[in-house]
């Protein structure tokens, strides 16, 4: 089997029947990838105890938290709306923690406590969500968490930083006093601590934020039973990329709370919450080449795609870089970026010389695969395909169906489809109409 990259079980003659079956654009998601990246998680070194809880914002759909859920993983939510679908999908709400933005104003307060007496553990990320919730929680001796903005962050591009400044995620430490004063005065208890320092940081950032979070929690926090290190454990998307080292992490982890423990003879059980790390290698956009351009004598080759900005907006939004696959109509792997003749892997011999931009087919020059942090265009080497070939674009598991700007330019939202263990294809999403997309117009 030419394995598509390293880490998966799809090959190009799967891409291939999946877009004959489903058509182009489209989502593939390779569920025994998935799997793998779980158990992974689930094994991490701990001390006593661990909660592996998905950040379900990186991958909303039912079908992926049902074999999320079925893989032993609770729920990170960022939203009241996802905490009713990954309720929805089967989760019970005492397995979902929601850390939100979202300061709820009347009947969502009165649809959060009711979750809350339902089970659902609640994070205050905001002196008013704390304010909201109090008398309920002081009055049902329900127990909250609290997520602290550390001051200090790290991730893949500044606004993927949640835990500096230039962001307002959670209460600042210098806040924390108010926290105290308003939760003694009502006997509110805090059982749960929570830091999230940013996406795809430096992973030596993620280890350090681990010592911060435990002063903190010796310091302010006697009630505390768990702590939760947050998500944003990076992924290689690109050969030239590297993992965070998820074992490394654990051990140092599990060091440090045994640490605690020696200190205060307190046994703190541990979460994390990845999102991109269970779901970013597993997906792939599956797109056809439906057309070719050139931009002169001292520009470059433009192959432009039946989906790009609206499906994958990531190089748009952060630079970010996604690994290339060309599949011929019949279904053969032409180039794979991870054996490219001029890449990194050792092991070249795909490309040979042809460099292009791959673009979508909105109007909008930053629809496009392959830009630099400027916004600019950079030609990547790869296979020459025909018109008709396929292009996959990997990585693409994790903030791209989720967090895409579909019906721009009034192209559908694209379908899923799920590779199963089993080796079928199903379509776990269909696409959308145009009917559907303005069925809210008046
Ligand atoms: C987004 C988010 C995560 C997950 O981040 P990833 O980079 O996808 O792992 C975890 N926790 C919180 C609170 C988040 O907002």
């Amino acid at each position: 089997m030419d394995l598509l990259n390293g880490f998966n079980s799809i090959d190009a003659g799967v891409v291939r029947e999946s877009a004959e079956r489903f058509g182009t654009p489209h989502y593939l998601y390779d569920e025994r990838m998935i799997a793998e990246t779980c158990e992974m998680l689930i094994s991490m070194p701990h001390a006593y105890g661990l909660d592996v809880r998905y950040a379900m914002k990186a991958n909303s759909t039912k079908a992926l938290l049902k074999v999320i859920r079925g893989l032993g993983l609770k729920i990170d939510a960022s939203s009241l709306n996802e905490v009713r679908r990954a309720h929805i999908s089967g989760f019970d709400y005492g397995d979902i923690m929601l850390t939100s933005q979202e300061a709820p104003e009347k009947d969502d307060i009165a649809a959060l406590r009711e979750m809350l007496s339902l089970g659902l553990k609640y994070n205050v990320c905001s002196l008013k969500q704390l304010r909201n919730i109090g008398d309920y929680a002081a009055a049902s001796k329900k127990s909250l968490g609290v997520r602290i903005h550390p001051g200090v962050g790290s991730g893949e591009t500044a606004t993927r930083n949640t835990g500096d400044k230039y962001s307002c995620f959670g209460i600042h430490l210098s806040d924390l006093r108010h926290v105290f004063e308003y939760a003694n005065d009502k006997g509110i208890v805090f059982d749960h601590v929570h830091v999230h320092i940013g996406s795809g940081g430096d992973p030596a950032v993620w280890q350090s934020n681990i010592d911060l979070e435990l002063g903190i929690v010796e310091k302010h926090f006697p009630d505390a039973v768990s702590v939760s290190f947050g998500g944003g454990l990076r992924v290689a998307r690109m050969p030239d990329e590297s993992a965070a080292d998820v074992q490394a992490l654990g051990l140092y982890a599990k060091d440090r709370i045994e640490k605690f423990y020696g200190r205060t003879g307190r046994k703190l059980r541990m979460e994390v919450e990845p999102g991109t790390f269970v779901m970013a290698n597993a997906g792939f956009v599956v797109t056809s080449v439906v057309d070719k351009k050139k931009t002169g004598d001292d520009g470059f080759n433009f192959l432009i795609l039946d989906g790009g900005m609206e499906v994958n907006a990531r190089p748009l939004l952060y630079a970010s870089r996604h690994p290339f696959y060309v599949i011929s109509k019949d279904g053969r792997l032409l180039s794979s970026e991870f054996r490219l003749k001029s890449g990194g892997s050792g092991n070249g011999g795909d490309g040979g010389g042809y460099r292009a931009v791959l673009v979508g087919r909105c109007c909008e020059s930053g629809d496009s695969q392959c830009l630099d942090s400027d916004g600019l265009s950079v030609p990547r080497e790869m296979a020459e395909p025909e018109l008709g070939d396929y292009i996959a674009i990997g990585g693409a598991g994790a903030y791209c169906s989720a967090m895409s700007p579909h019906n721009y330019n009034s192209f559908v939202q694209a379908p899923e489809v799920l590779y199963t263990c089993d080796s079928e294809l199903k379509e776990i999403r269909v696409r959308q109409t145009l009917e559907h997309m303005i069925a809210n117009e008046r």
